[in-house]
């Protein structure tokens, strides 16, 4: 099946570029994909999807690989989308949904960006990949690439959660400890490109990832029956889930798929540690300041400065939402509270999602009975020193101590 892509789009300037060859950004600004959608609309119905495999491979028109033979799958996608009862009730709400993005392959939602990047860059020749990444982006650029027979660089901050320093290279990449931050990772990549003439994977400095993180939106609406929620709370650091979201929105839109025109309003939350974005939305400014000393345990929101800061904070102003900041304190009381009273993986990025919307929903500013939407965007078990923390361990060794356990 040959993809309905027309070309690629500055989004910054509107400047169009051809799409049959490999393109980085314009403008050191990143580029959006834009599709003939009334051909689209021709080609397929909503209807058609039903009998299509679980996979975001089910919205292939929507997607730009080009040959079904460059296609590079761990059969990424359909995420689950889970009724919270017991954690809406602690929040106040009506109905609370968590997308649980812990069950893609490499147990985060960077699966569904890096299985679109790989598989386009496959396609346009490339046959040696790099990437920097705060953790999660590392590990699965490593398993597409091992996936494709492709070889991959990964650099990463040298005080990375321990199981995404370890992931990327049993996944066959070489993995570089940076001294540094991501940003210092990414001018590694960039500095290395020339001598050793790697495509850079780098989240919005290639066109693609966008596109496989805007298969959440398609999913999430097709999975409400074409009817898109009142808010979704999106933990953003660099920002793709929730640009591409906000994109699938716009498409589906256009071809005529949603039951109701409304949109969601979209709450970009971050951690108090590390909050450009929220810091850039509070000043009523479309470009984020690099935000000085970051750190939080979310590790994959640390980071300081993200190339696509307008594309977020537009479609954030747009929607009606606000980005939000979750102190750093709180993060792990709501991991520990939302994985064991509903039993999802949770990661510490979702949990700060859950401290801002339970904030926002004390000030009055959200309604509780609507339909409110939480991404977690990765399992837990990949932050062992998060989850080290303070949990009760408890020692059964000779004797133990049934009526002192029964009291407490
Ligand atoms: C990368 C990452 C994020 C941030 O995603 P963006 O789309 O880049 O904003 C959130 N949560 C987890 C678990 C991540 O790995």
């Amino acid at each position: 099946m040959p993809s309905f892509v027309t070309h690629l789009e500055s989004a910054i300037d509107g400047t169009a570029l051809p799409h049959d060859e490999l393109q980085t950004t314009h403008a050191d600004r990143p580029l959006w994909v834009r599709y003939d959608l009334d051909a689209i609309g021709r080609a397929v119905t909503r209807e058609d999807l039903r009998d299509r495999e679980p996979t975001l491979w089910r919205y292939r028109e929507l997607l730009p690989v080009e040959h079904d033979e460059n296609v590079i799958t761990l059969g990424e996608g359909m995420s689950p989308l889970l009724p919270c009862p017991r954690l809406g009730a602690e929040l106040g709400l009506k109905e609370l949904l968590i997308k649980d993005e812990s069950q893609l392959p490499t147990g985060s939602f960077k699966s569904r960006g890096l299985c679109m990047a790989v598989s386009r860059a496959k396609e346009l020749g490339v046959t040696r990949l790099a990437i920097p990444t705060a953790g999660n982006a590392g590990g699965a650029m490593a398993a597409y690439a091992a996936r494709a027979g492709m070889e991959a660089f990964v650099f990463m901050p040298a005080d990375t959660p321990l199981v995404n320093r370890y992931e990327a290279g049993l996944f066959g990449a070489k993995v570089f400890l940076v001294d540094g931050l991501i940003n210092d990772c990414g001018a590694l990549v960039h500095r290395g490109a020339e001598a050793l003439g790697w495509f850079d994977c780098s989240t919005l400095k290639e066109p693609y990832r966008i596109e496989g993180k805007k298969t959440m939106g398609l999913e999430l609406a097709e999975q409400l029956d074409w009817t898109l929620p009142g808010s979704i709370f999106y933990p953003t650091g660099g920002g793709t889930g929730l640009i591409g979201m906000w994109k699938a929105f716009a498409e589906l839109d256009q071809l005529g798929w949603l039951d109701r025109s409304d949109r969601p309003r979209m709450y970009a939350c971050q951690s108090g540690g590390c909050a450009p974005i929220v810091t850039a939305f509070e000043r009523g400014e479309r470009h984020a300041e690099p935000f000085p000393d970051p750190h939080t345990i979310a590790s994959g929101l640390r980071v300081p400065k993200a190339i696509g800061d307008f594309m977020i904070l537009d479609a954030v102003r747009e929607s009606g939402g606000q980005a939000l900041a979750a102190p750093e304190a709180e993060i792990l009381p709501w991991m520990r509270k939302a994985n064991a009273l509903e039993g999802i993986s949770l990661c510490p990025e979702a949990a700060a999602c859950l401290s801002a919307l339970a904030e926002l929903v004390k000030k009055g500013e959200l309604d509780p009975a609507e339909r409110v939407v939480v991404f977690n965007t990765g399992a837990v078990q990949k932050y062992v020193e998060a989850m080290e923390c303070d949990l009760p361990l408890l020692p059964a060794k000779g004797e133990v101590d049934w009526d002192a356990i029964a009291r407490s």
